[in-house]
């Protein structure tokens, strides 16, 4: 079983409800926790989980053979990504930065001049802590390649499963709804939306769900603190009402949720109470996978 925690806008406490969500269940559970938050990755830090490096990652780029360069500038010509400067008559200069690895200009190099190199652009981790086993995923400072490291992650954590005999897996996707939100998405069983009362929020939960419909994911929604705006938590219910989307449980603000942060425990460790808070999500979770 593969669920992923998303919501589209950063900030909501995704990664909180998400390491909740994964101690509350290795209580019975073998559980795996998967960060593909791989800009700002942070489960480790709530976790108190010093890593392991167990991966690098690394990207096509390209490697100019000049013996071969003929001088065309086709190759900048494609470059969506202005990483090749062309000038007339000169060999084409390289900006390996920006290059996204996308390969075209490897493919319309007449001469093949170009040649397959690599760069690093992030790596993967391992480390466990309160029983949950972690893979996290990090991208590496000024790189954009984010969708690539995630489904490097992703690769890695499958085979993890088989060797740890995971029971669950929970994959903590990146905010929005790019690239790594869909690397981090395609293949769960069911996506737990996490939102919080207001316009932006609702707007990108919004826009997160159309993802999800799309790639034909069943899930539901956590409002989470659901008391700083009346209002705006009202227009979340009446949203989901409407389009018949269940709410797995809606949690209030509260301090202890920065304190747990800054204890780098999971907040149900930090204080007991917030357990009934996970244990319903699972339990109306449960429900609608068994539905
Ligand atoms: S791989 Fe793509 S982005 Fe990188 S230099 Fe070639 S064309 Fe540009
Ligand atoms: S496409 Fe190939 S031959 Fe043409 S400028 Fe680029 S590297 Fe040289």
């Amino acid at each position: 079983m593969k669920i992923v925690v998303t919501g589209g806008k950063g900030g909501t406490g995704k990664s909180t409800i998400t390491v909740g969500l994964a101690y509350e269940l290795s209580q019975r559970k073998k559980v795996l926790l998967v960060d593909t938050d791989v800009d700002c990755p942070n489960d480790h830090l709530i976790l108190s989980i010093r890593r392991k490096k167990i991966s690098d990652v690394f990207q096509f780029i390209p490697d100019f053979n000049y013996d071969k360069c003929i001088k065309c500038g086709k190759c900048a010509e494609v470059c969506k990504q202005h990483s090749i400067i062309f000038v007339k008559d000169k060999y084409p200069a390289f900006i390996p930065d920006t290059c996204n690895g996308c390969k075209a200009c490897l493919v319309v190099c007449p001469t093949g001049a170009i040649r397959e190199g690599k760069k690093k652009i992030g790596s993967v981790y391992r480390g466990n802590n309160f029983g949950i086993e972690l893979i996290s995923g990090e991208l590496r400072i000024g790189e954009s390649a984010s969708g690539e490291i995630v489904s490097q992650t992703r690769i890695i954590a499958e085979e993890s499963e088989s060797k740890i005999k995971t029971d669950t897996t929970i994959i903590d996707s990146a905010a929005g709804i790019g690239c790594p939100v869909i690397a981090s998405i395609t293949g769960s069983d069911y996506a737990i939306a996490v939102t919080e009362p207001s316009p932006s929020a609702l707007n990108d939960l919004k826009r997160v769900l159309r993802v999800l419909e799309h790639f034909r994911i069943p899930y539901g929604i956590v409002i989470n603190k659901h008391d700083i705006s009346k209002t705006f938590c009202k227009k979340i219910e009446l949203f989901a009402k409407k389009n018949k989307i269940p709410i797995l449980k809606k949690i209030p603000y509260s301090k202890e949720v920065i304190q747990s942060t800054i204890n780098m425990k999971p907040v149900n460790v930090y204080n007991e109470e917030y357990n009934k808070y996970f244990s319903d999500i699972l339990k109306n979770l449960e429900k609608q996978i068994l539905k």
